[in-house]
């Protein structure tokens, strides 16, 4: 069987589709989560679309290893150069570079004659080349472009010295016959194709990236682009974590075999939710919270006499533990531990003390601490991001139009307090904050759910301020849900803080 090759673009598509910035930080973070969760290839940014993607894509070329740390350019001479620069000291660059090829991209979008467009496509591989040996080419719009021109640029892409060929559904366009005939055309038609690996880059605009992605890997592609929980433009990218278990679950359909710690897909999937602050569907294949939940009667029967009668997939594979243990106040540091583990963190020894002293104050407050309730635990304990935070926080409302709040804040070591009215109580303590730290920022979206059951539920709060034209995600979590929400503000103003 011949290995299928997991080429994560959360980082770029998924990012640069979401309007906002993250952090080196976070990147950093995510970057970590994903080569644990074993991914073959990261692609880590854009580096010349802005300085700011220039020095994420940098510090992941320098500090991530155990994955390829690839770069997007244009086919332009500038862009090579400046990804090339970024990538410098990756154990293992590739640079990633393309160009249009469909009619309309290159008579409308590009303004270059199809002779024109093979030239700069095989410029940028040559110059990309004389950088790294791994070179991908993307033809973008492939599978709105003409056969012929396809099978040409493709062959000569792979004889100037490509070794991935990433032929996309850019616009989401294609059927899964359509997409699987395009593959196998290209392997039956391009003579030098067995020098590349050929890639798949689908989009979900109607609903059907998964099954291009299935049928284009039946067809010959060895490599699969995706995000994790689908974000990206429009409709999303590929969902890796449907790829990754749909081929788990079949391998001898697919012929590949998927090499990945299946096990670190849910905490991938709630990492990468609560950084870009993108809610991941109930619903969700693989990683929404109800894809292993048995609702109607006849189907909790049959899965209690036999799992498979109506689970394709074991929980535990995935990450998500089968048992559902409920720990209170009551339990020992034994088992919160035990249970830490179970959910899949790792160094939780080291920190015991800590964790179980939070789980303890939560305890206080809730009588049933579900697994949710741990996964937010571990999310506010593990908080990135500050240098602010909340001393004190009180409200007081009659009726909507009438709130007023009172803020104290600890910003480096320096406290101060505040006092603000609004619309509302979560606008009066905003306000509070926004007079306390001087900023002047756009609030974009807020919003509140709660983290598990009961009316006791912690609330988890996501705020998105736009600030010197970035957007930032901040999120609090709190059984109190003013302060999750003025801690999720705080969070967002404080990323702001570091941009310049
Ligand atoms: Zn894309």
């Amino acid at each position: 069987m011949r290995k299928l090759y997991i080429f994560d673009t959360t980082l770029r598509d998924g990012e640069q589709s979401l309007g906002i910035t993250l952090n080196v930080k976070e990147k950093l973070v995510i970057g970590r989560q994903l080569v644990k969760l074993g991914v073959d290839i990261i692609e880590a940014g854009f580096p010349a679309s802005s300085p700011g993607d220039f020095n994420s894509v940098k510090t992941i070329a320098k500090e991530i290893k155990g994955a390829t740390i690839c770069g997007l350019t244009r086919a332009v001479e500038k862009d090579i150069d400046t990804c090339a620069e970024a990538l410098r000291d990756a154990e293992a660059p590739r640079i990633h570079t393309g160009i249009a090829v469909s009619p309309v991209h290159m008579a409308k979008k590009l303004k270059m004659s199809p002779s024109q467009v093979v030239e700069a496509a095989v410029a940028a591989v040559k110059r990309a080349k004389k950088y790294v040996s791994d070179v991908e080419f993307y033809a973008e719009d492939a599978s709105r472009s003409e056969r012929d021109f396809l099978v040409e640029i493709v062959s000569k892409v792979i004889a100037a010295g490509a070794t991935v060929v990433n032929i996309p559904d850019t616009v989401g366009y294609s059927t899964p016959w359509q997409y699987e005939e395009l593959i196998s055309y290209l392997k039956n038609h391009v003579s030098n194709i067995d020098h590349a690996v050929i890639s798949i880059h689908c989009h979900n605009d109607l609903g059907l990236a998964t099954a291009n992605s299935l049928a284009g890997i039946r067809a010959g592609a060895s490599q699969v682009e995706g995000t994790i929980n689908g974000i990206g433009e429009r409709a999303g990218n590929t969902s890796l974590e449907e790829v990754i278990m749909a081929v788990y679950s079949q391998k001898n359909l697919y012929g590949v075999d998927v090499m990945i710690n299946t096990r670190e897909i849910a905490a991938t999937s709630r990492l990468v939710s609560r950084i870009t602050g993108v809610a991941v569907p109930s619903h969700k294949a693989i990683v929404g919270a109800n894809a292993f939940m048995h609702a109607s009667g006849i189907h909790q029967d049959g899965v209690l006499k036999e799992r498979n009668t109506y689970e394709i997939i074991d929980p535990e594979v995935v990450g998500i533990p089968r048992s559902r243990i409920v720990l209170s106040a009551r339990s020992g540091r034994h088992a919160l531990k035990h249970r830490l583990e179970e959910l899949g963190y790792t160094g939780v020894q080291e920190n015991l003390d800590d964790i179980y002293a939070k789980f303890l104050e939560l305890g206080d407050l809730k009588s049933e601490i579900f697994d949710d309730d741990l996964h937010a635990l571990m999310g506010n304990a593990t908080k990135e991001v500050n240098g602010i935070s909340i001393k004190q926080l009180s409200v007081t409302s009659s009726g909507a139009a009438h709130a007023a709040a009172t803020v104290t804040l600890e910003i480096d070591g320096q406290v101060s307090s505040d006092a603000a009215c609004g619309a509302g109580p979560v606008d009066a303590v905003f306000k509070a904050v926004d007079r306390i730290v001087g900023k002047t920022v756009k609030l974009e979206d807020y919003s509140l759910k709660s983290v598990s059951r009961g009316s006791e539920a912690m609330g988890d709060a996501t705020v998105k301020i736009r600030y010197k034209n970035s957007l930032v995600v901040g999120r609090g979590i709190s059984t109190d849900i003013f302060e999750a929400s003025a801690l999720a503000y705080v969070n967002a103003l404080a990323k702001a803080a570091h941009i310049e």
